[in-house]
């Protein structure tokens, strides 16, 4: 009865909302164990898309059969049984390559389909899933990466991620939404979790109820990135913490009933909220919620965009957090094997994923930070890395991703690293690079967006090129950058981002940002 709304609210359906009241996507896992048996070749093509829900994609070429994995990392927390089971992973199934993503979750690729119950298996034994990672559901929670030990934190809300990320984790009432669904819940007053690009965000906010101030949550509803891209809009609302879940189940339950299944480019939540506006939308939220407190004050800072560099004091006295540099978010199975014994040996094994690409190990004393540091390992993955490399974002791109029409990580980190051999600014540019429209690498948001495509070059050859997009940021409610003229083919991008950076360099006020400018 989960669907009864899905032909009321929608005239006509789009194909691939057909093939889903089929069969749900959750029940490829049923298949999983059968396929694995008997080999790539007995998946049937039509089944090729559900893998999307058990976390599987096909990667380029889609033929061949090898897979990618995202697996869910809940607020980015992961213990240190953890880490070891996704090392081992990375090292015996995925080639070694462990990606961390712009959302904290982790991505293994060159799986094979006899390999999934096994990896399955590996992840369960330590309470990790890569169900609903991908597909139309709810993903993988974002939430402060430093919560629970973040001195300005309102509150920790990793336990709320938990619950929240349990309840619609494997759930067939909510397992056929129209699109994909983001959610983020973090206290972080610097808006570590990029609050207003997801579907639906929990952020800080302080109101007096019945005399006693409370702290809890605003609501911010309908961001989203890709082609079309939408700011999420904050409702006249506050949420107690406790109703966190309450309120994220009304919200996909409007999602699910009400969104749009027509055409898919048009089918996120961001559409319909464009459409109803916050009073209609905070309105209907009621009707399954019943009435809500009006909206607080929001203790917010300047957003830090998810990074962490450096040595800091934790809530806890006496123990520090560290933030490290991750180049465009790729780590070998050996260095996550080596960055497991290190936080097992300094820390409390805990390792944190940030959606800058980056990592943090917590609960360090502070006479072990020094000796913590001279491990090796930290020559490459630094918690003072240099200004470009350590704020170059990049999606999957061309290696792996069928949707990509360019190279992207390598690119970026060879460019980024190029930019620190021969400019030096006195603040860091954020640069971004995504080898397709859907963005999973946020270009909007960078203060440079890079955006790979095909032109024709002068001998009438199919080239990769970028356009480049200046001034997107987080800060004071968010703007998305703009396009500057032209296509750029690949081999003159370094030489065309120099000359930018060269202007804004003998332009800028000193400590102006690339945003201000
Ligand atoms: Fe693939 Fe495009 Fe996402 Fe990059 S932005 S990972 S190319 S779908």
């Amino acid at each position: 009865m989960a669907y009864d709304k899905f032909w009321e609210n929608n005239e006509k359906v789009n194909k691939t909302e057909k093939t889903k009241l089929e069969k749900d996507g959750l029940r490829i896992l049923d298949d999983i164990p059968e396929y694995a048996k008997n080999g790539f070749a007995s998946i049937p093509k039509d089944q090729w898309d559900l893998f999307k829900w058990a976390g599987l994609y096909l990667q380029r070429p889609k033929e061949d059969g090898y897979f990618m994995m995202r697996v869910n990392v809940p607020s980015g927390i992961l213990s240190k049984d953890q880490v070891e089971a996704l090392a081992g992973i990375a090292r015996d199934y995925g080639r070694g390559v462990f990606d961390i993503t712009t959302r904290q979750a982790v991505q293994f690729h060159w799986l094979e389909i006899g390999e999934i119950p096994d990896i399955f298996n590996r992840l369960e034994a330590v309470g990790l899933s890569s169900v609903g990672a991908c597909g139309d559901i709810t993903r993988n929670i974002v939430g402060n990466p430093i919560a629970g030990i973040d001195p300005n934190e309102l509150f920790d809300t990793s336990g709320i991620v938990k619950e929240v990320f349990d309840f619609f984790q494997n759930n067939e009432d909510f397992s056929n939404l129209p699109r994909k669904y983001k959610m983020s819940i973090s206290t972080n007053l610097h808006n570590a979790s990029n609050a207003e690009i997801n579907c639906i965000s929990f952020t800080p906010a302080v109101k007096v109820l019945d005399g006693v101030e409370k702290q809890g949550f605003h609501l911010k509803i309908g961001g989203g990135l890709s082609a079309r891209p939408f700011l999420a809009q904050t409702l006249d609302a506050f949420i107690e913490p406790e109703r966190t879940l309450e309120v994220a189940v009304a919200v996909t339950t409007i999602f699910r009933d009400y969104g749009y299944r027509e055409k898919r480019h048009l089918a996120r939540l961001k559409f319909l909220m464009a459409d109803w506006g916050t009073e209609k939308f905070l309105a209907k939220i009621q009707e399954y919620t019943g009435p809500l407190p009006t909206r607080g004050e929001e203790p917010v800072g300047e957003w830090n965009a998810g990074y962490f560099y450096g040595v800091h004091d934790q809530k806890q006295e006496g123990l520090k957090f560290l933030g490290f540099n991750v180049p465009v978010g790729r780590l070998d199975a050996d260095e996550v094997f080596e960055l497991a014994r290190i936080s097992d040996k300094y820390g409390n094994g805990e390792i944190r994923t940030c959606n800058s690409q980056n990592l943090i190990i917590p609960n360090v004393p502070a006479e072990h930070v020094e000796a913590l540091l001279a491990e090796p390992i930290f020559e490459r993955i630094t918690i003072k890395p240099n200004s470009f490399i350590g704020h170059a974002v990049s999606c999957t791109g061309i290696e792996y991703c069928n949707l990509a029409l360019v190279e992207t990580k390598e690119r970026m980190r060879s460019i980024a690293l190029e930019l620190d051999e021969k400019i030096l600014l006195d603040v860091p540019v954020r640069m971004h690079m995504v080898g397709c429209p859907n963005s999973c690498g946020q270009r909007q948001i960078a203060d440079i967006g890079l955006q790979g495509m095909k032109v024709r070059n002068a001998n009438k050859e199919m080239v990769e090129a970028y356009e480049i997009y200046v001034g997107g940021t987080l800060n004071a409610g968010g703007e998305f950058n703009e396009k500057l003229k032209g296509k750029i083919p690949a081999e003159d991008l370094t030489g065309v981002l120099l000359q930018l950076l060269t202007y804004f360099k003998e332009e800028k006020y000193a400590g102006e940002s690339f945003y201000d400018f």
